[in-house]
């Protein structure tokens, strides 16, 4: 029996950001709607990782509206950093999710680190856990990475988020400075949605 395709599908982010990415990368025969359409509030996000958080928000929202959701919880690890801001780089940025004082306190804390963090690479990666449930149910749930290092001061104006101060391995731009088209080809949130294409 053929599987029954999914016509309809919740974003369940508040993130204006991350709303547009997810929509560049759902195929074009799904209907998507936002949280915003529904003025909803967001969950508490009081998961233990990546997952955990995402099943939180896709969950939540799928019962409030009784649609079936896809929400992502994603963010920036720094190795020297102990892997943080990860579950918390949305707190970072203050009340009102402000980037650009995210990305002080990453300048902040990596100084605090190490004096000299500016002669080294610094590691990181960004992390995408993406999920889709129905009610209390999780249909599915799958991560995805890209790793990179942080670039010694924010470059470029694409993006969101952290994007001004990431260079994915191997490459001389950050995210900031990447056309849309490029950063999909590499990120985490394209890796993850690779994963979960069979559910769409
Ligand atoms: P949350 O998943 O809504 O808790 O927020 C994740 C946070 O991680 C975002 O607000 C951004 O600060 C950051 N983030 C996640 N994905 C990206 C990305 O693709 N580019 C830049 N920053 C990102």
């Amino acid at each position: 029996m053929l599987k029954k395709k999914i016509e309809k599908l919740l974003i369940g982010t508040n993130n204006k950001g991350k709303l547009k990415e997810i929509r560049d990368l759902l195929p074009k025969n799904i209907v998507t709607l936002s949280t915003a359409e529904f003025k909803l509030k967001s969950p508490k996000e009081n998961g233990k990782s990546f997952k955990e958080n995402s099943l939180i928000k896709s969950k939540y929202f799928s019962k409030k509206t009784n649609l079936m959701c896809l929400a992502d919880d994603s963010g920036l690890e720094i190795d020297i950093l102990g892997k943080n801001p990860g579950i918390y780089s949305a707190r970072w940025g203050g009340r009102n999710s402000d980037f650009t004082k995210a990305i002080e306190r990453v300048y902040r804390e990596l100084k605090k680190k190490d004096k000299y963090w500016r002669n080294k690479k610094i590691k990181a990666r960004f992390v995408c856990a993406l999920s889709i449930s129905y009610l209390s149910k999780k249909i599915c749930c799958v991560i995805g990475k890209v790793e990179g290092i942080i670039s010694h001061k924010p470059r470029g104006k694409n993006g969101f988020g952290y994007d001004p101060i990431f260079i994915p391995i191997n490459k001389k731009k950050t995210f900031g400075e990447m056309k849309p088209t490029q950063k999909y080809k590499l990120d985490h949130r394209s890796k993850a949605f690779k994963k979960i294409k069979k559910f769409l």
